[in-house]
């Protein structure tokens, strides 16, 4: 369908990235705004969890008290949002609708509910799961990163069987196991040359 495809084109694109916590999910989105700065947006979340070491707000995400958050919901101000590891995480509504107004190529990465949120609202959206290579990988590349602590590692990989679960339900899964062939498999589904 000609007249859709060009009515997307201009619309810009949404693309839904999920995949359990330390799959590296991070780590491409990063080297792939790096190769195409210009082309793609990334939406800035919005989470009640505390910053890590490193984290700045308004770069990682936007780190508001529960009570800032929940005013928010009330207010329809998120696209999506849902509970993960005890700590509440959303997609601000207005810089999305923005983007896409603009034309642009507009990537959110948020877990497994947000995803089936978007599905829902933007059924245009493609989503892309990225899976690790095996639990026992994903185990070690969480542990080793050093970023939370044992009660949330032990949160994020029981929510890891449970999204590896639901892999059928997206567009694409991509393993992450080299990752220069995960990236271009990457831009290859989002048709970047
Ligand atoms: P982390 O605490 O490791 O930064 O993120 C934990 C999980 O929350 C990850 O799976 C990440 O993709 C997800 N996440 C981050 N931002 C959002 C969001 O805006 N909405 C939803 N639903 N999930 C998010």
């Amino acid at each position: 369908n000609i007249a859709a495809d060009r009515e997307e084109l201009a619309m810009g694109k949404l693309i839904v990235v999920t995949g359990p916590s330390g799959v590296g999910k991070g780590t491409l989105l990063r080297n792939l705004l790096e190769r195409y700065p210009d082309r793609l947006t990334f939406s800035i979340s919005a989470t009640t969890r505390s910053p890590r070491t490193g984290e700045e707000h308004g770069r990682e995400y936007w780190f508001w008290q529960r009570a800032e958050f929940e005013a928010k919901v009330a207010g329809g101000e998120f696209l999506e949002w849902a509970e993960y590891a005890g700590n509440l995480y959303g997609t601000p509504r207005q810089p999305i609708e923005q983007a896409i107004a603009n034309g642009q190529i507009i990537i959110l990465e948020i877990e497994l509910e947000g995803a089936r949120q978007v599905a829902q609202s933007f059924p245009s959206a493609r989503r892309i799961f990225i899976a690790p290579p095996s639990m026992a990988v994903l185990e070690t590349r969480l542990r080793d990163r050093s970023t939370d602590s044992e009660a949330q590692i032990v949160k994020r990989l029981s929510h890891a069987q449970i999204e590896i679960a639901a892999a059928a339900e997206f567009d694409l899964t991509i393993v992450n196991d080299d990752l220069e062939v995960a990236l271009q498999t990457l831009e290859s589904a989002l048709m970047l040359p």
